[in-house]
């Protein structure tokens, strides 16, 4: 299809085609195309070409591998209009989210290959004659497994963190929404990076992710999607030994104190939940509104909410796109149903719109009960929870509640309430005033069942290294 790469495995760096199944346009659910699955024969092929990209990478100048990764990403930024409508096609965002993310993948790139230049050891003070260094070096090969709400900026987090600190990578992109790696790729292949440095394969998941961390060749494990897959890959790396980066699910509280302006504040929520049809794992989705203004922010949002321009994402002025697969439209309803069963007041959305694609509807359900499903499990989609509060210790005990600990947002003026937050909410990433849960610089990453590890930042680039400590006496 025109606009909408050939899709393929790169091993070794080579190009390969092999039959896969198809990937769908969620706004029509046409066929765009087909991703080749792996066979165990390509892991093999991909392992040994990550071991000797890894020797070869490995012993590059950090200088020497920030001018090819940062070509890599010069190429991408000016391929960003075509990366873009590729990622619309197949993912369904909108264009403009589209090339955001392409964009800001580019920047975490770019910040991963300049900061890569820095990772110093450091050497400790001892008796005369003796010398402790500590070193920091590349962890080895890394598996990694990208998912599909953020094709290409998933992938870049991993890509960059790995290859900056002077590790190859074997990455298994998502199969549903393969295009933003394909691309990714082919711009490293073009910028010169060696063969092996960087693979991509695809197929079924538990296969590939069971085939590849039991492999002693693999050092280094990174993974990013819901919690119950963190799980098994985290007891199969450890039953190996092997250390985890899990990006997992978030179920975000939002803190709306009664000192604010309802009105921005009930617009940027509005608009922040709508991004990427709200399949971010920092969604804002908990909103924990203060008693005086409850029912104003409530209004405020719903008509936010029901505002937005919902359609394909390929067309001028659209706002959010479709859910990226059935299953979610699926996952809506079924949590939809249980909130109004339980007393929700759905006050705009709640109904699957058309029928041709898979477009749900910003939703918000005011007066959450606390036992509703959707209060307790990642809805990972377009619903906005509004819960009323009468203080902002009753918030934050119900924002802990629950096992997820990502992001989280407040909205307030008042240095106390913030001080509040910052020492007792249990995330790893709080925002305050705004809805930005992290940029290339800062560390991202949960607590709790949210996972562990952090990518970004030099936390982030500090998991993909091992420490070595050199004590040598100089006689
Ligand atoms: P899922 O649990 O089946 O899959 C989640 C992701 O893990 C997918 O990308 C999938 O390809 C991958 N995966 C599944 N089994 C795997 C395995 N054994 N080895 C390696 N990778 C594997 O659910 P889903 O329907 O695809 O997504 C829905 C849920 O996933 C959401 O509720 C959300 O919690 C979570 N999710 C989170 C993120 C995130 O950014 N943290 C991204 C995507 C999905």
């Amino acid at each position: 299809m025109a606009n909408y790469p050939e899709l393929r495995l790169f091993i070794g760096g080579e190009w390969k085609s092999a039959p896969g199944r198809p990937v769908l346009n969620p706004a029509d659910n046409s066929v765009l195309g087909t991703v080749p699955h792996a066979t165990k024969a390509d892991l093999d092929t991909a392992l040994d070409a990550a071991e000797r990209g890894f020797k070869i990478w490995s012993r590059t100048s950090p200088a020497g591998r920030a001018e090819v990764i940062l070509k890599a990403v010069r190429l991408m930024r000016e391929r960003v209009d075509a990366m873009a409508v590729a990622m619309t096609l197949e993912q369904g965002k909108p264009l403009a989210q589209a090339r955001l993310e392409i964009l800001r993948g580019c920047d975490i790139i770019e910040w991963d290959a300049q900061e890569g230049r820095r990772v110093y050891g450091r050497i400790i003070p001892s008796e005369p004659g003796m010398r402790h260094s500590v070193m920091r070096l590349p962890i080895g090969v890394v598996a990694a497994f990208s998912p599909w709400n953020f094709p290409m900026s998933s992938p870049a987090r991993k890509v960059g963190g790995a290859l900056s600190a002077g590790c190859s990578i074997i990455l298994k992109a998502s199969e549903e929404t393969p295009a933003g790696a394909v691309q990714l790729a082919q711009a490293f292949a073009d910028a010169g990076l060696p063969r092996g440095v960087l693979n991509l394969v695809f197929g079924e998941p538990a296969e590939i992710s069971e085939y590849l961390i039991p492999k002693p060749s693999v050092r280094l494990v990174t993974f990013t999607g819901s919690v119950p897959v963190g799980k098994r890959l985290t007891a199969l790396a450890g039953s190996c030994m092997k250390p985890v980066i899990m990006e997992l699910g978030g179920h975000s509280p939002v803190f709306v104190c009664d000192d604010v302006d309802v009105a921005a504040t009930a617009a940027s929520s509005a608009l922040a939940k709508s991004r990427n049809s709200g399949q971010v794992c920092v969604s804002p989705t908990r909103f924990f509104v203060e008693d005086a203004i409850y029912d104003r922010f409530t209004t405020a949002l719903t008509e936010k909410a029901a505002a937005i321009k919902i359609g394909n994402g390929l067309d001028a002025g659209v706002e959010m796109g479709p859910l990226a697969n059935e299953r979610r439209v699926a996952a809506m309803e079924t949590l939809v149903a249980d909130a109004k069963a339980k007393g929700a007041r759905v006050t705009t959305g709640g109904a699957r719109l058309g029928n041709q694609g898979n477009f749900y509807p910003l939703t918000v359900l005011a007066d959450m009960p606390d036992d509703a499903q959707a209060m307790r499990e990642e809805p990972f989609g377009p619903l906005a929870l509004v819960s009323r509060v009468r203080s902002l210790d009753e918030a934050i005990d119900k924002a802990n509640s629950v096992p997820y600990g990502l992001a989280a947002y407040a909205f307030t003026n008042s240095a106390r309430k913030s001080n509040e937050l910052a020492q007792r909410v249990e995330v790893g990433n709080l925002s305050i005033n705004h809805f930005v849960a992290s940029i290339a610089e800062t560390p991202f990453g949960g607590v709790k069942e949210s996972g562990f590890g952090r990518e970004g930042g030099t936390e982030g680039l500090a998991c993909y290294t091992i420490v070595r400590n050199v004590s040598h006496l100089m006689t």
